[in-house]
């Protein structure tokens, strides 16, 4: 089997074929390469519905974890102006998340990046640029992780095992570079796309309840540094209905640490 046969792409496994921010994901070419039986690549667009098969062939890369609980992630910040909200809606119902930052993001912000760790929310890594991996060299690759790595653990005083990339694109390179780094990539199984435009809190949770169901890794956004203006408002109103419904179908919330993800 070839390289690019055998080739599954992190935006497949995760939905996220489709859109993918509208930033130019043609034309990048495949960067497959195999790792522990794992490859990855780059799809082209409107490769999606294909949750099931990627949930049991990779379940740990696409976040499936224990059924009766769902993980909730949030990317792009920390951002003084959007993170705080969603900080309270978690502290009024008592709930921890995952918070993967963006190295650009914690050097303008490190003491709410030190606030989301004291808070108890788990801190995972995006990188420090946000740009796609695969369009990268293998050394600008490595160089963003381990800066981002390094980076977010001084600044919130844990080490960081969990690392998204952004786009939810992997490259060969990245993938040796985290396993270096004791880094295990997550993606997600749902998310709010409210980075589309004239998202409304609404549209955000009919999205992400559209695959909601125990096991799931949820994906909102507490920045618009990589979204529309209004964006991570939107997916903040979505947030309470969320939790809501997550407690209607009686179904945990929490970190991905808690998450039951399995063994490598
Ligand atoms: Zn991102």
């Amino acid at each position: 089997m070839t390289r690019k046969s055998a080739g599954i792409s992190a935006a497949r496994l995760a939905g996220a074929g489709r859109g993918l921010k509208g930033r130019g994901f043609k034309g990048l070419g495949i960067t497959g390469l195999g790792l522990a039986g794992l490859a990855v690549a780059q799809a082209g667009p409107g490769l999606t519905g294909l949750g099931p098969v990627r949930r049991a062939l990779f379940p740990r890369l696409a976040g499936e974890g224990d059924p009766g609980h769902v993980a909730l992630t949030f990317d792009d910040g920390p951002d003084p102006a959007a993170t705080p909200r969603f900080l309270d809606i978690l502290a009024d119902r008592q709930l921890r998340a995952t918070f993967f930052l963006l190295g650009e993001m914690v050097t303008r912000a490190p003491g709410l990046a030190a606030e989301l760790s004291a808070a108890g929310h788990e801190i995972g890594v995006h990188g420090f640029a946000h740009r796609y991996l695969v369009a990268r060299g293998p050394r600008a690759a490595r160089d963003d992780i381990r800066r981002a790595t390094e980076l977010i653990g001084n600044a919130t005083g844990t080490r960081p095992r969990l690392f998204r990339p952004p786009y939810g694109v992997l490259s060969g390179p990245a993938l040796v570079t985290l396993r270096g780094l004791g880094l295990t990539p997550v993606l997600w199984g749902t998310w709010g796309q409210e980075w589309l435009p004239g998202a409304t809190p609404a549209a955000v949770y009919a999205r992400l309840v559209s695959r909601l169901h125990g096991g799931v890794t949820v994906l909102l956004h507490d920045s618009d540094c990589n979204s529309p203006p209004g964006a991570s408002r939107a997916a903040a109103g979505a947030l309470p209905m969320l939790l809501d419904e997550c407690g209607r179908r009686g179904l945990a919330v929490g970190p991905l640490a808690e998450h039951g993800l399995p063994a490598r």
